[in-house]
């Protein structure tokens, strides 16, 4: 049983009475991510294409309607939360939602409130993140060249980046790099990004490319298998695997000659599916069950049909009996289009 007790300055109290949600595989649901917004001001090339079509500002939930959904969550049980996007420092007063959810960790009925970005707004927002119980972010960087970074990102200032590091650091919050390893583009440099990241004190994490949307390139052109570049920087690094977690995916070694952590997130070579534990809310209230299958459930009606949470409750309830086994991703030369039409700035990675 979770309960906190005690009243929260700003937010209803929340106590979670039934333990967590049970989905038909045996697994709790503990971990959600929210997607606040599909807009981003960079245009990672693996992630979306130059001119997308984004949302109408009017299809999103507004952010008091995404703090009643992430609290009826967590009065069902969840215990984490990471906000996501698109960028998630571009939604305009995205700081009302981290304060408010902030005031659950306080509480003691969220373990950690958390969020993944690409560092842009870092500079501006590092401090006021801290302050609302933030302690640990993921930032993507994919290279430590500005003219590469250029290139990746299309529309990114990799020293903007630089500067939003150093604040977040200097916040206190700790930081784990993610970088997309991508064939003759990174595969080389990941070595010296591991120097660059542990040097600073902060965990780095690999992710192979997830086939999800229409993106101008060849996805086959990008596909770098981790196996490869674990067996190239096994020449240079000693490795460990260590039973380290973070409630992630990821799987981690200890990298001998830094003193640091380095992880892999292998969607396409490994399946992690069996210890799946999350679900991904969109900035319109859609709730996926899994980030590599199409179906969903529209908690934006459930939302609006009633001021009272039970109708919301029911609907979340009877999305995780929907929740998949698994994915099934796979990129090779017979599968040209995306296994998941919609992007990843959807549901947010
Ligand atoms: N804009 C934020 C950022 O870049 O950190 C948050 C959203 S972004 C969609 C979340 C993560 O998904 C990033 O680390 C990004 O590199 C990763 N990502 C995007 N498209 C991907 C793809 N097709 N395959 C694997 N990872 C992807
Ligand atoms: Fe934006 Fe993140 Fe996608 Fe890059 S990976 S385009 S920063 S949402």
């Amino acid at each position: 049983m979770n309960s906190f007790a005690g009243p929260v300055a700003g937010a209803a109290p929340i106590v979670a009475d039934k333990g967590p949600m049970i989905d038909p595989f045996g697994r709790a649901v503990t971990y959600l991510r929210v997607s606040v917004t599909d807009r981003c001001d960079f245009r990672c090339t693996y992630c979306m294409a130059e001119n997308m079509t984004f949302l109408p500002k009017k299809d999103l939930l507004t952010l008091e309607e995404l703090n009643r959904l992430c609290s009826t969550f967590i009065s069902k049980g969840v215990r984490k939360i990471r906000l996501t996007g698109g960028e998630p420092l571009v939604r305009k007063n995205i700081m009302f939602l981290v304060r408010e959810l902030g005031q659950h960790v306080k509480a003691g009925a969220l373990d950690e409130l958390t969020l993944t970005t690409n560092g842009s707004q870092l500079a501006k927002y590092a401090d006021e993140l801290f302050d609302s119980g933030v302690r640990r972010i993921n930032v993507s960087l994919d290279t430590l060249n500005p003219e590469k970074f250029k290139a990746i990102t299309r529309w990114g200032d990799f020293h903007k980046v630089m500067e939003g590091i150093d604040a977040a650091q200097r916040a206190g919050l700790k930081i784990k790099l993610n970088a997309v390893a991508l064939k003759d583009f990174n595969e080389f440099e990941i070595a010296d990004m591991l120097r660059f990241a542990h040097g600073r004190g902060m965990d780095m994490t690999v992710i192979e490319t997830m086939p999800m949307g229409e993106i101008d390139e060849d996805r086959t052109d990008q596909y770098l298998p981790l196996s490869k570049l674990r067996a190239d920087l096994e020449e240079q690094f000693t490795l460990t695997d260590i039973p380290y977690k973070t409630g992630g995916p990821a799987r981690y070694v200890e990298v001998k000659e830094t003193g640091g952590r380095l992880g892999f997130i292998t969607p396409m070579t490994h399946n992690f599916c069996e210890s799946c534990n999350r679900v991904r809310l969109t900035c319109t209230g859609t709730l996926y069950m899994c980030l590599g299958q199409n179906d969903a459930a529209d908690l934006r009606t459930a939302l609006r049909a009633s001021e009272s949470d039970d109708y919301l409750s029911a609907a979340i309830d009877e999305a995780i009996t929907r929740k998949p086994k698994g994915h099934d991703f796979i990129i090779d030369r017979t599968h040209k289009r995306p296994a998941v039409a919609r992007h990843m700035s959807v549901t947010g990675g």
